[in-house]
């Protein structure tokens, strides 16, 4: 942490830390915002984009008044003075009064902005983990060698954050993500690939954006988080394990060396991650997340993941121990088959059936540099559009 963001968190600085947000008017953005609001006396919003909603960016931006507001979609009525097209995100992420960037966009489209931000030294509180399963060995290193902190938001990482508090790599033995199992646990296979839109956008525990609800129906989303867990904290996929656990209460557990296990609990709330995020390594007084009542919580159980009904979560870890573009090829085509579902012209089982193809035919191409990394993304976006154009 640096100096000047360290005096901020001891409240001594008349000058709070600027902080520019990547995706303001989504689910994780507005929640930025209410963490923002609550903690004025440390942070201010001195940047906002949004990709197409220009009335709620605006209604932020007169409640915040951001010296940058930028919207990345064509829009007539957008005010003059606004940045625009996708430029503007790398704009927000650079913007000289931000020592820090939370990246809440949804999908590959964030990758630019957290790299510009890294490269700049800052600070990226990153919720756009498709970033990381793109070109985490290139996102990760550009941090390493701008000195620059990558801090995660997803809360099975900043649980994991929490548990490690500052241990030694040597001492972890396994990290284990848990995941809701999402709104399809217990269904059997057939009912799952005939699940609509509706069924699919019914999660239990979480109210988030509608590609990453469907990500955690399919089980992908723990793919992308496991792929991110191996990035951001540089453990082997042979140590990194799953487990359902549908109270969704433990956001993950660490296991060390001795045998020891640590685990970080909580009601389900993007606030405390999104604040954790900020203020890492310190800790500061929030009355974001509701009282912790154990009592109330009832049991807590655990469940092995059913594999073969969920064939995201395996095509995804394989791809992420393939490396080289397989990770890219699986987030551009899982990206692309949610939008074909969402859209209404693929089914649910669908998904992974197209993600399959795509990693089977352009799984093994370079992914050595970010241009053959986007070449990828590009290619896999592309197979899985033909293929949905060529059966209808
Ligand atoms: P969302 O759809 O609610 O919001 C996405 C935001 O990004 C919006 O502000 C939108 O305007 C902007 N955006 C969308 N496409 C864009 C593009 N092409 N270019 C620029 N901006 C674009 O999504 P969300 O649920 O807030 O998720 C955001 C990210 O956080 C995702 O990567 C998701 O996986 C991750 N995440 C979300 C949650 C959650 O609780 N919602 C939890 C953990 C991680
Ligand atoms: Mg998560």
């Amino acid at each position: 942490m640096s100096h000047h963001t360290a005096r901020a968190l001891d409240g001594q600085e008349a000058t709070p830390v600027g902080v520019a947000l990547l995706g303001a008017t989504g689910s994780i953005g507005t929640s930025a915002l209410r963490v923002l609001s609550r903690q004025r006396d440390r942070f201010v919003p001195v940047a906002l984009t949004a990709n197409a909603n220009r009335a709620a960016l605006a209604a932020q931006a007169a409640q915040f008044s951001p010296s940058y507001v930028g919207l990345v979609q064509e829009c007539a009525e957008a005010p003059a003075e606004w940045g625009r097209g996708a430029d503007c995100l790398v704009e927000a992420a650079s913007h000289p009064d931000a020592a820090i960037v939370i990246n809440a966009v949804v999908g590959a489209a964030g990758l630019q902005a957290t790299l510009a931000a890294l490269r700049l030294g800052k600070r990226v509180a990153l919720a756009n983990k498709e970033t990381l399963v793109v070109a985490g060995e290139i996102v990760t290193r550009t941090a390493r060698e701008h000195g620059a902190e990558l801090v995660p938001v997803d809360s099975e990482h900043s649980a994991i954050l929490q548990c490690l508090a500052g241990r030694q790599p040597h001492e972890v033995k396994r990290l284990v993500l848990t995941a809701s199992g999402g709104p399809f646990r217990t269904w059997p296979a057939e009912r799952i690939a005939g699940a609509t839109r509706a069924d699919a956008l019914k999660h239990p525990t979480w109210q988030m954006g509608s590609k990453i609800t469907i990500d955690s129906a399919t089980l992908a989303n723990k793919a992308l988080e496991v792929i991110e867990a191996h990035y951001v904290f540089g453990v082997p996929y042979d140590r990194i394990d799953v487990v359902v656990h549908p109270q969704s209460i433990i956001h993950s557990f660490v296991e060390f060396v001795d045998g020891s296990v640590l685990a970080q609990m909580g009601v389900p709330s993007m606030e405390l991650p999104i604040l954790y995020a900020l203020t890492w390594p310190e800790r500061v007084p929030d009355n974001g997340v509701p009282a912790f009542d154990p009592v109330a919580l009832g049991g807590l159980t655990f469940e092995h993941v059913r594999h073969e009904q969920f064939p995201m979560l395996g095509l995804g870890i394989a791809a992420g121990r393939t490396g080289g573009a397989a990770p890219a090829v699986f987030n551009a085509a899982n990206e692309e088959a949610v939008a074909q579902f969402l859209a209404g012209t693929l089914s649910f089982g669908g998904i992974a059936e197209r993600v399959g193809q795509a990693l089977q035919d352009l799984g093994r191409l370079p992914g050595d540099t970010l241009e053959a990394l986007l070449l990828a993304d590009a290619a896999a976006r592309h197979h899985v559009q033909s293929r949905i154009m060529q059966e209808s």
